[in-house]
């Protein structure tokens, strides 16, 4: 795993101390480079628009500014192509960990740029061309390198033509179009090969040069060469167009008025601070502002006389105040007390879930976040995740409860199946209770729950494997509660058998109800899964092949809420793009 990071100025002391390692490592691979070549780096930073090639450069280096490698890509806005100038790591091997991490991320610019390909030169491995046998062998390597990206030599001009007879070792000009594959015209060929020999190379080549080199092109469309290493099925990093397309994250901004200040309410603000601070440090996602949604969303799960009821009794409370439940119904239920705190019983499941005046526009907002990321969904995204609390997976048809007021992925979950079969896979560390009851006579939404047993784990009233559905719902709710101590691997075992059984349903749309509670420490919690278990959660998942829509539940522990967060989404994106994902900060 590497931080990768774009560099696009040196006025920061940490950008100026990666851009004066980068130097330094252009010094030692390319020894015969002029030092005024070499600090072209800086001009080209400070002054794009004098070279006409946008610049960017990418530096692989750890906590301590220590730099392990770095590209330095150049894009030409009036051609529309990437030219990479120089991939380098501190080792003199390109070809390993750290560059192939800077390679996709030099891909994945040049596809957000919309670029038509990367061009780049790199030395022969043909011995005709190359008589030095070491070399050979280096040149070899990297080109090999290059084709499991699909990117090879373009053929059949003159681009490897020696500056001086009998020179050796000239360079091809390699093409990578980003697996695209749409084929690249002569014409536009020569425009960028005059474009990189005068922009880049007019130091040593001469016109009478550059032009016999742009009128070599004959074909069209252009030659690229046969693979000659891997097969093409091998193409591996083939995924990497996928990438384009960042994770989007709908965050509840409403949530901060929802804080219940009480000693002990872990549920609080914090929380979704800590995830995203996380977040921020990697490059997979981009926030999208949530859209408003009407309530008539929320009543299709939800009872309309409850919510009417949570609206009504926190629009009148103070800001101070909290109501906790402390009457309940348990032999009759037929009417609802008149009395609006004592009410709060009739709709309640527990005596540690207050109402405050905020909660109702906090809880709604979240539902917006919800349905924001299902119309996403809907409109074509694989991966969608609503980062929002209050949390929702508690909350029943009506009844609150569990820091939970209205069921957000439930609600979400509805509206997908207004397009076809959804399931919804709960990972928090507590039973999915609100699914399960909103959907247990429907055949059209799977809900499946891991979760601790109930016989120790809260809600303690449900989440045993007998609890099946019911009706035409029989067979579509599963539970897989499990034990106290438990290990990763355990837990993953079950989580297999849960995949399999979403799988088998087949749904359209899935939805991850993600509680993050199930890390090691958590308060909440028993179990003691790591970061490195929450990706593998994520990857596990990502074998799903449906779009995800995944929806935040709980999660106590704010030192590593972020951290698992991250972890969880980049296995998962791993999965589902099919390629590394490799911007991550390690914290
Ligand atoms: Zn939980």
């Amino acid at each position: 795993m590497f931080r990768i990071r774009k560099v696009f100025d040196e006025t920061s002391k940490s950008n100026a101390f990666a851009v004066a390692q980068v130097k330094e490592i252009i010094k030692e691979h390319f020894s015969e480079l002029d030092e005024s070549r070499i600090e072209e780096i800086s001009m080209y930073l400070k002054n794009p628009l004098k070279y006409k090639f946008k610049s960017i450069l990418f530096v692989s280096d750890n906590v301590n500014g220590k730099v392990r490698g770095f590209a330095f890509l150049l894009y030409a806005p009036d051609l529309n192509f990437c030219f990479l100038d120089y991939i380098a790591t501190e080792k003199k091997e390109v070809t390993q960990g750290v560059g192939g991490a800077i390679y996709r991320a030099v891909r994945r610019e040049a596809l957000q740029l919309g670029a038509l390909g990367i061009f780049f030169e790199c030395l022969p491995d043909d011995p005709e061309l190359c008589k030095n046998e070491k070399i050979l062998l280096q040149n070899i390597s990297r080109l090999k390198f290059y084709e499991r990206f699909g990117a090879r030599p373009i053929i059949n001009t003159k681009y490897e033509t020696p500056l001086k007879e009998g020179g050796d070792n000239p360079p091809y000009l390699v093409y990578d179009g980003l697996g695209k594959d749409i084929p690249l015209e002569g014409d536009v060929l020569k425009k960028i090969i005059r474009a990189i020999l005068t922009r880049k190379y007019s130091y040593l080549c001469p016109e009478a040069y550059i032009d016999m080199v742009v009128e070599s092109v004959r074909d069209n469309p252009i030659k690229i060469r046969d693979y000659k290493y891997v097969k093409k099925t091998e193409n591996i990093y083939e995924g990497d167009r996928y990438l384009n397309s960042k994770i989007k994250v709908i965050v509840n901004d409403k949530h901060l008025i929802h804080h219940v200040k009480e000693k002990g309410y872990v549920e609080s603000p914090v929380r979704v601070a800590s995830i995203l601070k996380e977040l921020e440090k990697t490059e997979i996602f981009e926030r999208v502002k949530s859209e408003s949604f009407s309530e008539t969303h929320i009543a299709a799960v939800h009872n309309k006389e409850y919510i009417k009821y949570f609206k009504k009794v926190t629009e009148n409370m103070s800001e101070k105040t909290a109501i906790y439940p402390y009457v309940f119904p348990v032999r009759n239920r037929s009417k609802p007390p008149k009395e609006l705190d004592v009410r709060a019983g009739y709709y309640c499941i527990d005596t540690f879930t207050p109402l405050s005046k905020n909660a109702f526009i906090a809880a709604k907002e979240a539902v917006n976040c919800a349905l924001t990321g299902a119309s996403l969904i809907v409109g074509g995204e694989s991966l969608v995740y609503a980062l929002v609390r209050p949390p929702g997976h508690h909350a029943e048809s009506e009844y609150f409860g569990g820091f939970c007021y209205f069921n957000s992925n439930a609600i979400a979950a509805n509206y997908l199946s207004g397009y076809g079969k959804v399931a919804i896979l709960d990972i928090d560390y507590h039973h999915g209770n609100g699914q399960q009851e909103i959907f247990y006579k429907r055949d059209d939404v799977l809900t499946v729950s891991i979760h601790g047993d109930p016989s120790f784990a809260y809600p303690y009233f449900s989440g045993y494997s007998s609890e099946k559905g019911e009706g035409k719902g029989l067979g579509y709710n599963i539970n897989f509660p499990l034990k106290e101590k438990l290990t990763p691997e355990e837990y993953k075992v079950t989580l297999r058998k849960a995949i399999k059984k979403l799988k088998d349903f087949e749904p359209k749309f899935l939805v991850v109800a993600l509680g993050l509670d199930t890390a090691k420490k958590d308060p909440t919690g028993t179990w003691e899964l790591t970061s490195n278990d929450f990706r593998d959660v994520g990857k596990l998942i990502g074998e799903i092949n449906s779009p995800i829509l995944v929806v935040q539940e709980g999660g106590y522990d704010t030192r590593v809420l972020g951290k698992n967060a991250c972890y969880f989404f980049i296995g998962l994106a791993e999965d589902k793009y099919r390629g590394k994902v490799s911007f991550i900060v390690k914290s």
